[in-house]
């Protein structure tokens, strides 16, 4: 059977543990059968890291804007544990920030919908597209211990004034903090939150608490409506969706109470935990996906939305048969790839993409999935016969892509 051409390169980046194993089974049975693709290929593992003093991090990061498609398997983020365990020479960072900042970008999670999963939260039917802006605030901020007796004063200097705006006297010891974010920064976000929300036909929601944060939170509504107003009013009216700002704490029960079916946007903390509550809402962090799309729409980089499953992998190095979701990591796959054939114009890959994608979904909804969906499926008294190891999964999604073609 012929391969289908892809023209242009993407840039995989390689990781650890057990998301290593699993990226290597997808490309093997999923991707290179039907693929003519060529890789740009990094390997970020913390082994590498530590042999090329972090180069490798950087030289993906460079990748990335040049082909403007990533596909990132999950790395550690190495702690005193691992020094002896991979022989560090340092504690090499996570590649994610460093990607992250060379992307500037905006984070955009949601979770693969399977009809035969039961959900925790059963009404919602549709995706929730979780959009969170991250810049600044709590990632950027300063915090401190403050001893007892101090006084707290934001020190604000510039070519015209310099003010000192008291905050607290403390009487006892206690801490503080200090977050930042500019205007440049929230019109980026809220531009890409504009542009995901027309392209899935959803309406957005933008929720902050700005009747606390009456300065903070305000500009962030101030942004998003003006940019809507100036500039995706009419597009939205056209498309039939809609735009709102709302009270964080008002939205939250609001989204319980949806069916889905909307993209969710949110300041930097608030999507950090907010996202993990959707996730889990609909089932399982293995069915959520994660990808990052620059301010311009160009460049994306897709990853799995959880970790490199170190309690699989010690099972796996102690030759035991694993079950581990790979349904986020083969979405990585179909997301970067999908992003490629827009960019190529290459409807050939795009058809391959809803492929892979409809196949996976398929064999989870024709009674075939890991031991993690197991409970949502047939309930807390399932039996190990009742799911596929990891490698066993993957074969059955191959299995239904071939018949797909
Ligand atoms: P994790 O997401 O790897 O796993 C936490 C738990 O969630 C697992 O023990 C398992 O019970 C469950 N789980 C997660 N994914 C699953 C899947 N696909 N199928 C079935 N169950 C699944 O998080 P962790 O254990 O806290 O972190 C492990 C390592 O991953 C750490 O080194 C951490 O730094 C790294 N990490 C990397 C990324 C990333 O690269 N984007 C993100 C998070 C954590």
């Amino acid at each position: 059977n012929r391969k289908i051409i892809v023209q242009n390169p993407i840039v995989e980046i390689d990781g650890d543990e057990m998301t290593r194993l699993i990226f290597n089974t997808i490309k093997e049975k999923l991707i290179l059968p039907f693929l003519e693709l060529k890789r740009d290929y990094y390997d970020c593992s913390l082994i590498n890291r530590n042999k090329t003093e972090n180069q490798v991090s950087k030289d993906a990061a460079a990748a990335i804007l040049k082909y403007n498609v990533g596909i990132k398997c999950s790395t550690i983020t190495p702690g005193p544990e691992h020094i002896k365990e991979y022989n560090l020479s340092s504690l090499w960072p996570s590649p994610n920030g460093m990607l992250r900042n060379a992307l500037n970008g905006t984070q955009f999670r949601e979770s693969v919908i399977c009809k035969n999963v039961k959900k925790y939260v059963p009404g919602w039917k549709k995706p929730i597209v979780m959009a969170r802006h991250p810049f600044g605030d709590q990632y950027g901020g300063t915090n401190i211990t403050v001893p007892r007796g101090s006084q707290l004063s934001i020190n604000l200097k510039n070519e015209n004034v310099e003010e000192n705006i008291k905050v607290f006297n403390y009487k006892a010891k206690g801490v503080a903090m200090m977050t930042f974010n500019t205007e440049d920064s929230v019109r980026a976000f809220a531009t890409s939150c504009f542009r995901m929300a027309l392209e899935r036909k959803y309406p957005l929601f933008f929720a902050s608490k700005s009747t606390l944060l009456k300065e903070y939170d305000k500009l962030f509504d101030e942004v998003f409506q003006d940019i809507y107003n100036k500039h995706y009013k009419q597009q939205f009216e056209e498309a039939g969706i809609s735009f709102e700002i709302r009270l964080i704490d008002d939205m939250a029960a609001q989204a319980i109470k949806s069916k889905g079916g909307f993209v969710w946007a949110l300041k930097s903390y608030d999507g950090d935990v907010l996202s993990d509550v959707v996730g889990q809402g609909f089932g399982s962090m293995g069915l959520m996906i994660h990808s990052i799309i620059s301010h311009d729409g160009k460049t994306v980089l897709t990853e799995p939305a959880h970790g490199t499953v170190t309690r699989h992998y010690r099972q796996h190095q102690e030759g035991k048969t694993t079950s581990t979701n790979p349904i986020s990591s083969i979405f990585a796959w179909s997301r970067g790839l999908k992003h490629r054939a827009l960019l190529d114009n290459n409807e050939e890959l795009l058809n391959f993409t809803k492929s892979l994608e409809s196949s996976t979904i398929k064999t989870v909804e024709s009674g075939w999935f890991t031991k993690d969906l197991a409970a949502c499926i047939k309930g807390e008294g399932f039996t190990d016969s009742d799911y596929l190891s990891t490698t066993g999964f993957i074969n059955a999604v191959s299995a239904h892509l071939i018949q797909n073609k």
